[in-house]
């Protein structure tokens, strides 16, 4: 039945019934409407969260980078101020060692360049050390004078560095000084010289290049044990870059056991008469006890004759005698 065809409704049921009909189609499309909009709003949020967590990972996962990259970093910053540490202590010991070089290179620059016009005396001594090294290097600073040591392998040779320290200069003579077996062969002699070589080094940490051969390089003793073989020596030290030195004034010392002391003055006041440049042969043994003697005498002497006095070096005069053998 049609209520709203129906002539017993009232009209105020049939109006009723319309508002509520209406009003069901009206909360029906209402709750359709809503539910739609809830699912388009639960999608939207679904998508929302998924994209949140998409993006919470993709943020953890560069946060784990950033970490990473920030451990890495730490590390090599690490390394780089362990490296720049290292590279510190390398610097002062590298200066310090510049520093210690210099210190004696600069005094000896001073001590071996000749000057010009100027005479120059050069006190050498041979087969040092010995008991008396101390009081000559005294007398030598004592009178500001230094002096060339040839040293030789003897239980002396300490005192090398006592030497260096004075501001004399170290040579080479022989470890052995046994002319017997140095001169029995090429090989024999630089097998003697090698050995008071690394005798130095390992004393002073010094290489003189510099030396004197025993008996000199005119000595005719050699003779007796290998023809020839001074000659050979020469040329071998010239080859290998070592330079030796004879002398042109002798003192005398070893002409005798014991030379007065007044003697030696002497000898050197007679042997220096018109030589500009001097290289003075003077003994450093225990035996030598008027050579100390003499020193001083022969310092002051020879500087009231206007010589100044110098350590031996490459660039010295060279004054070398004619070989014999
Ligand atoms: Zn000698």
């Amino acid at each position: 039945m049609n209520i709203f065809k129906c002539k017993h409704t009232p009209l105020i049921c049939k109006t009723l019934c319309a508002v509520l009909a209406a009003l069901i189609i009206f909360l029906v499309w209402y709750i359709c409407s809503t539910n739609n909009s809830l699912n388009a709003l639960d999608k939207r949020i679904d998508k929302l969260t998924s994209q949140s967590a998409k993006t919470e990972k993709e943020l953890n996962a560069k946060l784990k980078e950033a970490n990473a990259t920030i451990k890495d970093n730490e590390a090599q910053l690490k390394e780089y101020r362990d490296l720049i540490n290292r590279l510190k202590a390398e610097n002062a010991e590298q200066a310090a060692l510049i520093g210690e070089l210099q210190t004696p290179l600069n005094g000896r620059d001073e001590k071996t360049a000749e000057p010009a016009d100027t005479k120059i005396a050069y006190l050498t001594f041979d087969d040092g050390p010995s008991e008396h090294t101390e009081e000559i290097l005294k007398i030598l600073s004592e009178r500001g004078a230094v002096g060339t040591f040839f040293v030789i392998n003897n239980k002396y040779l300490d005192k090398a560095a006592a030497i260096h320290k004075q501001g004399s200069a170290l040579a080479m003579h022989s470890a052995t000084h046994d002319y017997k077996t140095i001169y029995s062969s090429v090989d024999a002699y630089f097998a003697d010289l090698y050995m008071i070589e690394a005798r130095i080094y390992e004393v002073t940490g010094i290489k003189p290049k510099i030396m004197r051969l025993p008996g000199g390089s005119s000595n005719t003793v050699s003779k007796d044990y290998a023809t020839g073989v001074v000659t050979q020596i020469v040329e071998r030290l010239n080859a290998e870059g070592y330079i030796y030195f004879d002398w042109n004034v002798d003192s005398t010392d070893a002409s005798a056991a014991s030379v007065p002391a007044l003697t030696l003055l002497e000898k050197v006041k007679s042997a220096c008469v018109d030589k500009p440049v001097i290289n003075v042969l003077m003994h450093d043994t225990d035996q030598k006890k008027t050579t100390v003697e003499a020193l001083p005498l022969i310092i002051d002497y020879l500087r009231s004759e206007g010589y100044q006095f110098m350590t031996l070096s490459p660039t010295s005069t060279l004054i070398q005698h004619s070989v014999n053998n």
